[in-house]
């Protein structure tokens, strides 16, 4: 329904990811806690079942990519050129990406891990900077508003005051945060404010929005200090900026 399959308008920079549970365990009425469990989940089609419902169902969303409980990725829909209908305001700018979550609220952890690869990969593929939430905050004005101005990956919680905790729950976020991904209050827009002097330093607007010209200028920042050209600004890259002297 939505958006699902629309294009995206031409042109369109995708500058975040959107991580969801398919429960959203806890949250609204269902407050039981988020359960991990050890080793991948059984292959119950999940992604099969899913793409059915939300073929069939005329007021369910959808999304691009879902992450079975074995951890097998299933795609539902372009990622360059089409919008899938999962977190209403950044739809149009954003990749969807569902972790599929049993009925007692459980995810396992090497369905965990697969998403920390497929996450790993579309933003190396994207050139999205690696950030995410330092907290769950509650929905984020910013992201309500349309998030133009965030880069990263955070979560429909962070979009979407109708959705709880657990939507996607904080296990993806420590995961993430444990392999670099770089925390920040986006509330408060501490992502902006740690991106202007990085921008000064490379040369290029500095409006904390960490855009296509800024990849590309840490690319060649990154050629120049022989480190690899991924346009991400990881620990070993953000070590040499930050002891560069600003120029005057
Ligand atoms: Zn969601």
């Amino acid at each position: 329904m939505g958006e699902d399959g629309a294009r995206r308008p031409p042109g369109t920079w995708i500058r975040a990811l959107v991580l969801h549970t398919t429960r959203g365990i806890p949250g609204g009425r269902d407050l039981r806690p988020q359960k991990i469990l050890p080793g991948l989940g059984p292959a119950r089609r999940t992604a099969r079942a899913t793409n059915q419902w939300w073929s069939s169902n005329g007021t369910c969303a959808g999304a691009h990519l879902l992450v079975d409980f074995d951890g097998t990725v299933a795609c539902f829909a372009d990622l360059v050129t089409e919008m899938t209908y999962h977190a209403t305001s950044v739809n149009a700018h954003t990749i969807g990406i569902e972790i599929a979550q049993g009925p007692n609220a459980e995810l396992w952890e090497g369905q965990l891990d697969a998403v920390v690869h497929l996450v790993d990969w579309l933003t190396a593929r994207f050139d999205i900077q690696r950030q995410i939430p330092d907290l769950y905050r509650g929905s984020l004005a910013r992201l309500r508003e349309g998030g133009r101005d965030v880069v990263g990956v955070y979560g429909h919680r962070d979009q979407s005051a109708m959705r709880g905790e657990g939507d996607p729950g904080n296990e993806v976020f420590r995961r993430l945060g444990d392999v670099g991904y770089e925390p920040f209050d986006f509330g408060s827009g501490a992502d902006r404010m740690a991106w202007r002097p990085r921008q000064r330093l490379l040369g290029v607007a500095d409006d904390g929005v960490a855009g296509p010209m800024t990849c590309n200028a840490i690319r060649a920042f990154q050629r120049n200090h022989e480190l690899p050209e991924t346009g991400l600004a990881d620990a070993a890259t953000r070590a040499i900026l930050e002891r560069v002297d600003e120029p005057v």
